[in-house]
């Protein structure tokens, strides 16, 4: 199919191009949590053609942005008619770097904030590195100036080609949207399931969130909410939906699985990245290494016990878990273990051998009521899934 860059002049001069909403949902509530916005183009003659058909043309002919802003203010205004019907999630717009190329797209996101047509949480930005980034350093600050406006920017298709480890050193990246090859593929071998887990755990450690997309089966959706993902997207949840048809879903309330355990598992692994950090950071002091170069050599330590990553969940969605007594056991240690972490980072002791014992000891304990509460959880789980496969026997 010949697609002109005159066809899409037209197509944006007459508002031919409309957006699907596709859902997504949340793993540890189980609950729709938002959508993406996809662009959907019927040409009156060509009929539906397909974005990989034409967004390449655009980005080549810098059309592209006409685009994205457009899609912009399309989304702008359907997040504003969701949250009049109590709608709490959010929209993410597809973006490429050349969109940040000018003020356009960012002029329109800080006027809808500006005239409070949208909060910065209804509206997320999805990047691909699809075209090559010119002008680096200009398109960076604007990223950056986007973060500062509270928006929440996601890599986009991570584990293709299109979106590098190097970027997520230059941006504050909120998210990483794990590519649906690399989420199709998991079932095909040991090594792909692997594969996915190492990128999950990758961003759990760079502490961000993952939302895995492409998820067809139910199967696919059970490993990754235990893998620890944030949110799930895919044809087993639902295809993009027209507006009417995405309010409708919102307005169904439906229920997904949802699950605590990968949450727990990254807490674990936290803990034990924390401690690794603290005695690290102790030996490079020692070893008299500028503190400073300690510090950045362990950008991962939070003393403060609610800002690690176990302390964000426990604090945050853990908070569901907080009748239960194995839960409630690991504030207490918990807490301690951050406090005596700074003691051995600051005071660069030389006779710390009593601290670190104490700082064992609360480790110890933190990880056995993870433990014993992951156990729990599972064995709750365990049950409801013989359960539920005895029903649908
Ligand atoms: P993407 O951002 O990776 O979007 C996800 C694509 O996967 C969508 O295809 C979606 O319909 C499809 N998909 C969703 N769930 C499943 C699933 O379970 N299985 C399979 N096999 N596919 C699934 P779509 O709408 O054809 O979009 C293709 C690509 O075009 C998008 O990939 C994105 O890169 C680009 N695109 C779409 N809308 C926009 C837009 O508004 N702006 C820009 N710049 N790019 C867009
Ligand atoms: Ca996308
Ligand atoms: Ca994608």
């Amino acid at each position: 199919m010949d697609i002109t860059s005159q066809d899409i002049e037209n197509a944006l001069a007459n508002q031919e191009f409309e957006l699907q909403y596709q859902p997504k949902v949340n793993f540890l509530k189980g609950r729709v949590s938002g959508a993406e916005c996809l662009i959907r183009w019927n040409h009156p003659d060509k009929g539906y053609i397909p974005p990989d058909n034409f967004i390449p043309l655009a980005e080549e002919t810098g059309l592209i942005t006409q685009i994205t802003a457009q899609i912009c203010l399309t989304a702008i205004n359907a997040v504003k008619e969701l949250r009049a019907g109590g709608f709490s999630g959010s929209l993410a717009v597809n973006t490429s770097p050349l969109d940040f190329e000018s003020n356009i797209i960012i002029d329109i996101l800080q006027n809808a904030i500006d005239t409070k047509q949208i909060v910065p949480h209804d509206i997320q930005i999805e990047l691909t590195e699809t075209a090559t980034l010119n002008r680096q350093d200009v398109v960076l600050s604007r990223l950056h100036r986007l973060i500062d406006m509270g928006l929440k920017l996601v890599m986009d298709d991570f584990g293709t080609g299109y979106s590098s480890i190097d970027l997520l050193s230059q941006l504050p990246f909120s998210a990483l949207k794990v590519d649906q090859g690399v989420i199709g593929r998991m079932a095909n071998s040991t090594k792909n399931l692997n594969i996915a887990n190492m990128v999950i755990n990758m961003a759990r450690t760079l502490r961000m969130d993952v939302v895995a997309e492409g998820i067809e089966d139910k199967n696919t959706y059970q490993f990754l909410a235990y893998a620890g993902c944030l949110e799930a997207q895919g044809y087993w949840i639902s295809k993009p939906l027209p507006f009417d048809e995405f309010r409708t879903f919102v307005e169904s309330n439906p229920v997904y699985p949802s699950s605590q355990l990968g949450m727990i598992y990254h807490s674990h692994l936290n803990n034990v990245y924390f401690r690794k950090s603290v005695f690290d950071a102790m030996l490079y002091a020692n070893s008299n290494i500028d503190l400073n170069m300690a510090s950045a050599a362990n950008p991962d330590i939070h003393f403060e016990s609610e800002n690690s990553r176990l302390g964000q969940w426990y604090y945050g969605i853990g908070q569901e878990l907080s009748s239960r007594e194995n839960f409630q056991s690991i504030e207490e240690p918990h807490r301690r273990m951050h406090e005596i972490g700074r003691l051995l980072f600051e005071a660069n002791v030389e006779h710390s051998n009593d601290l670190i014992i104490a700082f064992n000891e609360s480790f110890e304990r933190v990880n056995k009521h993870l433990h014993l509460l992951e156990t729990e959880l599972m064995f709750e789980e365990n049950a409801r899934l013989i359960e539920a496969a005895k029903g649908g026997a």
